[in-house]
């Protein structure tokens, strides 16, 4: 709601996101289509609670982020959010499953209950056959399928993703958007992040973002 934010460097003040208002309702598959420096990063590290507005609320899930001290803020994060980013992000040592169990580590899972879900979201995402590889033994589409399952395996409520297909070729991009598109049907809730209109148009709703303003909104919004 009226939300602006500005960086800061030094004594000068960059405003970059304007009155930016925008409800997204549990469920929905929604992306943020604006071309590059329009604020969508900014946008997203908002509404991953990374970073907080200057002015302006922001309610997650209900609660106000502006109550919230930063212990709260990560907690929440944690509970919430499954992040994708654009290069995917694992860990090179580390198997796809051993990746995706990671996050069930620092949450004090037993080892069986780690292997037990994290190979049913690497099934879920069509890696059976590949839980034992490194990542640099995979596929970019395959890679970031990896990082989907290690995202979703903490059951965040939603899943939040910038540039998912940025460092991919257009046929695997589309199969990743297909994943995407079955993760929503399940009723996942998804926030994606792009510059790419054919990318975006797999959202059921694309909202628009130029120089920090939400300009319009093309699809339904669906409560
Ligand atoms: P891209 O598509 O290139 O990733 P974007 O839409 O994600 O772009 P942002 O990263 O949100 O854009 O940046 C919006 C504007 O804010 C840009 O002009 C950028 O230079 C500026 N900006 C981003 N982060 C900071 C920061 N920490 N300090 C100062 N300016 C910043
Ligand atoms: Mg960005």
């Amino acid at each position: 709601q009226n939300i602006n934010k500005s960086y800061y460097m030094g004594e000068e003040e960059l405003p970059i996101l304007h009155d930016v208002n925008l409800t997204i309702h549990s469920g929905e598959f929604v992306s943020i289509l604006g071309p590059s420096g329009s604020g969508k990063s900014t946008m997203m590290n908002i509404i991953g609670c990374l970073d907080v507005p200057s002015s302006g609320k922001y309610l997650l899930s209900g609660n106000d982020i502006d109550d919230l001290d930063e212990i709260e803020l990560a907690k929440i994060r944690n509970k919430e959010i499954g992040f994708v980013f654009q290069n995917f992000q694992l860990l090179p040592r580390m198997t796809a499953l051993q990746n995706v169990e990671l996050p069930l580590i620092y949450r004090g899972l037993s080892f069986s209950e780690r292997q037990q879900r994290a190979k049913a979201i690497l099934e879920r995402v069509g890696l059976a056959e590949r839980m034992k590889n490194l990542p640099n033994q995979l596929s970019g589409g395959q890679q970031q399928r990896v990082a989907i399952a290690r995202a979703l395996v903490t059951e965040p409520s939603i899943l939040l993703a910038d540039e998912p297909t940025g460092a991919l070729d257009q046929k695997t991009g589309a199969q990743v958007m297909e994943l995407f598109e079955e993760l929503n049907n399940d009723g996942r809730t998804i926030v994606m992040i792009t510059h790419d209109i054919k990318i975006a148009r797999h959202a059921r709703r694309v909202v628009h973002i130029l120089d920090g303003h939400l300009t319009e909104q093309t699809g339904q919004e669906v409560e």
